[in-house]
């Protein structure tokens, strides 16, 4: 017997190592979350190389991220002889790319064919909606981009455009998918969907490519199955169609990836001459487990199975409700220190979240408290680019002088104040000796786009010595032109962090005892977050969004921000309805199945910056069965009332009217005359109400008038 049977023998359970040795064939192994199934395809992988003898040349092992990737290396390198594996480990547009190098040439791309990613898309587009015509008034960057990849998607269009004995004509670069590939074609460049296609184009059009590709790929194995889609499939059926033997790996109830075209009934109808289901999970304790079990088994649309582990019971799961989202985090990182106290690392712990704006709040808390992290698959969020922008206005606003913040946005939003028109004032500054913004406030000629930004800055200066550094934030917003800019490109994710950042210091000015905070202190309190340097070598707390988090798993797990709106996410409800529920819930189930030794499920009171409503705890807590787990803190049963009505919505009525309508319940409480209160200014009259910001102007007895979101007043009547 060969020593790595006896190590599958002593590794494994039974099913999984007959998923290991049926390496013949179609098999599927269908199973539910950490149940074994990455490991039992690592040793798959494995046997295959040191039991039968096979070249890693031959075997394709696909997987979903470029993170799953490494790491399934990295365990493939443990049990193989070194340089017993290679490349094609890898996931599947890395497969194309590794195709293409070779093949594209019979469609006249040179091999170093450059790959665009979706900035270049999107600045490629924007070039061909201006030589179009086309407004952004009529049609976001978004829309046109969705555009090109229907028409990719359904049009023959490498036939029609792609080919290297296509003539073009003027005619033909009038539609707006045609200019788009014909920029692409004149830089060789491809972008996702064309990685996808080509490859598929290839194996379809050119037998010998096609025979040589399934001759070289003996065995091929397919990790996530579930969240592949139809492009995929197509690619991985035609690879094995020579050897037939094709091993896919998923769990339906892991299925994420629908809103990007994942096909998961693909997977669950797979033809095949094996199945193999396991059901004990090797990962998680039972209170942790049964919380998992709970959440999915709310899924109409699956089919039922249960996990069971043989796991010490371990500590129970806790739900944390907080009165703010401070203390939230406050929560969190104490319950870290607590750990770490009882031995255990930083790096051992996870924070998921559903969108990556809620990083914030986590990041200022670790921040705070000296615990360093690293966001996986993301930028941490005072380094984000419109973050990063919207501080430059603040600091140029406070500061003439600042021309690194200048230089930033002098042209963000574009205002014709490009590159040439920035090495002259460079060069002008250099002989006045000036600051660059003070060189182009003395030479601005009237009406011209200098003088135009000159009014903007001036204009928020003389804004600033008066107003709360938030409101001069959402006023700098809008007449720049930056929010504008996101809105028409629809990029939800920095829409939703520029808010997340209006809120956060919305948050710190309540939080202050003192008069108005003043802009300068206010920017020197956040350069704490801004300018850290970490070192990448220490052990850190990890955080990410959970989609990045799929196949992966930590001894302690932090699920946080769990409030209706969010986690579910309200966009995918009301665009996907019953659909969008049930992928949630799945997303639910993946994110629990990620916990080794603890699960800790938060939640706050507070406002939610993506649905503008206040926040109450998700209808997934309401779902788990109650004695599962414990609640810290008390959550006020209006709050409960509130996670009801947002789950009767799904039934009764169209999202839209009954969210609009609880908005504006929630953002009209008030009306000019009302007497109000506020936790630190006291009391103060309604003098305004601005409802497209959602604030109202309230006069106070100090005499001054501030701006304030209605959800950090409450009636003078009512009692605190
Ligand atoms: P997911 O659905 O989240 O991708 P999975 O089914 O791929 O999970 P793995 O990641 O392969 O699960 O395994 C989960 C954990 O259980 C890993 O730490 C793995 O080492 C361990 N494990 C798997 N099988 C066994 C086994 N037979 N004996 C002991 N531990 C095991
Ligand atoms: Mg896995």
């Amino acid at each position: 017997m060969f020593d790595f049977e006896k190590r599958i023998a002593s590794d494994l359970n039974s099913r999984q190592a007959e998923a290991v040795t049926s390496t013949e064939g179609r098999v599927r192994v269908i199973a539910g979350a950490g149940t074994g199934k990455t490991k039992a395809l690592t040793y798959r992988y494995a046997y295959l190389v040191n039991v039968l003898g096979i070249d890693p040349a031959n075997i394709l092992c696909l997987t979903f991220t470029n993170k799953a990737a490494s790491e399934m290396r990295q365990r493939i390198a443990t049990m193989v002889h070194s340089g017993d594996y290679n490349d094609f480990v890898c996931t599947i547009d890395g497969f194309c790319v590794k195709f293409l190098r070779k093949e594209i040439h019979r469609l006249g791309f040179p091999k170093t064919f450059s790959i665009i990613d979706e900035e270049d898309r999107k600045s490629l587009a924007k070039q061909c909606m201006e030589e179009l015509g086309i407004k952004r008034t009529e049609k976001t960057v978004k829309e046109f981009l969705g555009q090109v990849s229907s028409f990719k998607a359904l049009d023959a269009y490498i036939d029609t455009y792609m080919l290297p004995d296509v003539v073009w004509s003027d005619g033909m670069l009038v539609s707006p998918a045609a200019n788009y590939i014909h920029r692409q074609i004149k830089n060789y460049s491809l972008d996702f969907d064309d990685l996808e296609n080509f490859t598929n184009y290839i194996l379809d059009h050119f037998q010998d490519a096609r025979e040589y590709w399934q001759g070289q790929l003996n065995y091929i194995m397919v990790d996530e199955a579930q969240d592949c889609n139809t492009d995929n499939w197509q690619i991985i059926e035609k690879l094995s169609a020579g050897h037939r033997n094709l091993f896919v790996v998923g769990d339906p109830d892991q299925a994420i990836y629908e809103w990007r075209g994942a096909k998961p009934d693909r997977f669950v109808q797979f033809a095949r001459d094996k199945d193999i289901i396991l059901d004990e999970n090797y990962r998680s304790t039972p209170s942790i487990l049964n919380v998992a079990n709970s959440v999915i088994s709310k899924n109409l649309n699956r089919i039922p199975k249960d996990l069971f582990t043989r796991r010490p019971e371990g500590r129970a799961v806790i739900h944390y409700h907080g009165k703010s989202e401070v203390e939230e985090m406050e929560w969190i990182v104490r319950q870290m220190k607590l750990l770490m106290e009882s031995g255990a690392r930083p790096n051992e712990f996870a924070v998921l979240y559903r969108a990556s704006f809620q990083s914030r709040a986590i990041e200022q808390e670790l921040l705070n408290s000296r615990l360093p992290y690293t966001i996986w698959g993301g930028t941490r969020f005072f380094e984000r680019k419109e973050i990063k922008d919207c501080l430059a206005y603040l600091r140029l606003i406070s500061d003439s002088g600042d021309d690194l913040a200048f230089e930033r946005i002098v042209n963000v939003p574009a205002r014709k104040l490009g590159k040439k028109y920035l090495e002259s004032l460079k060069e002008l500054a250099r002989e006045e000796r000036g600051s660059l913004y003070g060189t182009m406030l003395a030479h601005a000629e009237e009406g011209s786009p200098a003088a135009g930004f000159v009014a903007l800055i001036e204009e928020s200066k003389e804004y600033a010595r008066k107003a709360l550094v938030s409101d001069l934030l959402d006023r700098v917003l809008d007449r720049s032109g930056l929010k504008r800019m996101y809105r028409e490109d629809q990029d939800e994710d920095r829409l939703e962090n520029i808010e997340e950042l209006l809120q956060s210091v919305r948050l710190y000015e309540s939080q202050r005892s003192e008069d108005d905070v003043d802009l300068a202190e206010y920017l020197q309190d956040i350069a704490l977050y801004t300018n850290q340097d970490y070192r990448k070598d220490t052990p850190t707390v990890k955080l990410m969004t959970v989609h990045q988090a799929k196949g992966l798993e930590f001894p302690y797990v932090f699920v946080i921000g769990l409030s209706e709106g969010i986690f579910p996410n309200m966009r995918t409800i009301r665009e996907y309805k019953k659909n969008g529920e049930e992928e949630e819930r799945r997303l639910m189930y993946v994110a629990v199945t990620r916990a080794e030794k603890a699960l800790f499920l938060t939640e706050s009171e507070g406002f939610n910056v993506s649905t503008r409503m206040n926040k109450y705890p998700s209808r997934f807590l309401t779902e788990i069965q109650r004695n599962m787990f414990v609640t810290e803190g008390y959550v006020p049963e209006d709050l409960w009332r509130g996670t009801r009505n947002m789950m009767h919505v799904l039934d009764e009525e169209s999202f839209h009217e009954s969210f609009e309508r609880e908005r504006s319940e929630y953002m009209e409480p008030f009306k000019v005359g009302d007497v109000v209160c506020h936790s630190i200014f006291g009391e103060g009259k309604i003098v305004g109400a601005n409802k497209e910001s959602t604030t109202f102007e309230v006069r106070f007895a100090d005499g001054k008038t501030r701006h304030l979101r209605a959800i950090f007043l409450r009636p003078a009547d009512l009692p605190e």
